[in-house]
């Protein structure tokens, strides 16, 4: 057994945080939460982790990032979506062509991910194999679990591509040498609409289908994206049926962005549990626009948070998890309050619970369940003019940690920082 000690916070459900002040969790030798305690005992038998005046509270889940795009965070913030990509992203990734240079990358944004307390990831790799087999041996190692896709892209951009033929055969070589990882996991990865031929599309949801396997990929993001894709698919009503027609719309499907996403799309998300990635820091930085957070949360559909590292600039998922708070401020002053922003539990709870809740776990520090947690000391923020609240130093937290406020990180019941 082991027991952790220390002010104990996490958000359950959303609007609703649960804080216990030297409180404590018992687990067992594996790591598995069994209790949730607001006093602890005396004496046991575990091995003890006191960590004080620290919180514990549940780690964070980035639901939609591009690893190889790591190398160019901070760049190309003065353009719009396609030329983004054309002018910066696309060159990018074609570097990771070298696994020399992919094994160097992956490595410091795999230690960058986890010393900033991001413990489960939904990720795109580029297309190419060896390189995304790389990342995932990188993410396993620094102790990063979670979905990480090889991308596949067979037509548009000139700089990166790979033929149709090309895509399948490469994916199938991808799968079949995704058996020896035991925390990181496939997941397909169409790059989006703009990318991929018919004929790729209805091969990978046939794959899915077949394999079992989850499909992320990106979703009314942009409105000169969203013509291109009406342009190439005259077929379809709605970007999200380009997915749709070929089987890749379905449970616990990730779709990034949903910015224009409007009251029918929204409607296909919810009946299909489709998960939205929201990603306002990159959402704002290329000028696509602020999506409807609150509007799609009163609607019932499944919103979680992704730093969409290149687009987002930030890394760090509280600087997502505060970002998205002044996103949906904005969007509070443009539609006169009718979209009330998110209260900083509610953001915390997108970034965190609603993301591991993909992953099939259940609310906060549920028992049963392997432990993600991080442990923040905020004894080195500016000392404030009174006492704190529990409440108040979560908020606070959100707001101004840092890496060097996190003095340990649990992912999968292991201590893999601190
Ligand atoms: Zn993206």
């Amino acid at each position: 057994m082991k027991l952790i000690k220390g002010n104990i916070v996490y958000a359950p459900a959303l609007g609703k945080l649960v804080t216990l002040e030297r409180g404590a969790l018992m687990l067992s030798d594996d790591g598995t939460v069994t209790d949730v305690l607001a006093v602890p005992p005396e004496s046991c038998e575990a091995e003890v982790y006191d960590y004080g005046e620290a919180l514990v509270m549940p780690s964070f889940a980035d639901m939609h990032l591009h690893a190889p795009q790591y190398p160019m965070l901070g760049m190309g913030m003065d353009l719009p979506l396609m030329d983004w990509l054309n002018t910066y992203t696309f060159k990018t990734e074609a570097r990771f062509a070298d696994t020399d240079y992919a094994r160097s990358v992956y490595r410091a944004l795999a230690k960058d991910l986890i010393t900033g307390g991001t413990t489960r990831v939904c990720m795109f790799s580029s297309l190419h194999t060896d390189a995304t087999l790389i990342l995932m041996e990188e993410l396993e190692r620094a102790g990063v679990t979670g979905c990480v896709g090889k991308v596949n892209m067979d037509r548009g951009s000139e700089a990166l591509r790979e033929t149709t033929e090309q895509s399948k055969s490469e994916t199938l070589r991808w799968l079949d040498s995704c058996d020896g990882f035991r925390y990181i996991k496939p997941i397909l990865t169409p790059r989006f609409t703009p990318s991929c031929t018919d004929e790729l599309m209805a091969w990978l949801g046939k794959l899915a289908e077949e394999r079992g396997l989850r499909v992320q990929s990106h979703l009314s993001e942009n409105l000169d994206e969203m013509a291109l894709v009406r342009r190439l698919c005259p077929d379809c009503g709605q970007y999200w049926e380009t997915y749709a027609k070929h089987g890749l719309w379905k449970d616990h499907t990730v779709m990034a962005h949903c910015v224009h996403s409007d009251e029918r799309e929204r409607e296909a998300l919810l009946k299909h549990n489709v998960a939205v990635a929201h990603c306002a820091d990159s959402n704002i930085n290329i000028c696509s626009g602020i999506a409807p957070v609150r509007t799609l949360l009163r609607e019932g559909v499944w919103v979680t948070l992704g730093s969409d590292i290149a687009g987002g600039a930030q890394l760090a998922m509280n600087n997502v998890i505060t970002m998205s708070i002044r996103a949906s401020k904005m969007r509070a002053v443009q539609t006169d309050g009718r979209d009330a922003f998110l209260g900083v539990d509610e953001a915390y709870y997108l970034g965190s619970t609603a993301g591991h809740r993909w992953f099939g776990a259940d609310g906060g520090f549920a028992r049963g369940e392997a432990l993600h947690a991080i442990v923040l000391d905020d004894s080195a923020l500016p000392e404030p003019v009174c006492t704190l609240t529990l409440r108040e130093r979560f908020e606070r937290s959100i707001y101004l940690m840092d890496k060097s406020t996190i003095k340990a990180v649990w992912s999968e019941g292991r201590k893999v920082v601190g």
